[in-house]
């Protein structure tokens, strides 16, 4: 079964979500309950191509390039 990574619109709380099928509906945020989440690439996919935060697990860090020593301040 495949994990898909979501990130929340409203809060930015990522998270990742195990769906049993591919028409399964969009999950709510952990974090605030919105239903506004984005889903992203799988870890894997993004590190390969990210080259905008390429250590900021949340994949939504405002400072771009910023966290690449592994100090974003907004990674869990
Ligand atoms: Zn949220």
């Amino acid at each position: 079964m495949p994990i898909y990574e979501y990130v929340c619109d409203v809060c930015g709380h990522a998270f990742e979500q195990l769906q049993r099928t591919l028409s399964a509906p969009t999950p709510s945020c952990p974090a605030c309950g919105k239903t506004k989440v984005s889903k992203q690439f799988s870890t894997f996919s993004a590190s390969v191509a990210a080259d905008a935060s390429p250590s900021c697990s949340l994949g939504a860090c405002p400072s771009a390039g910023g966290c690449a020593g592994g100090g974003c301040p907004r990674e869990q």
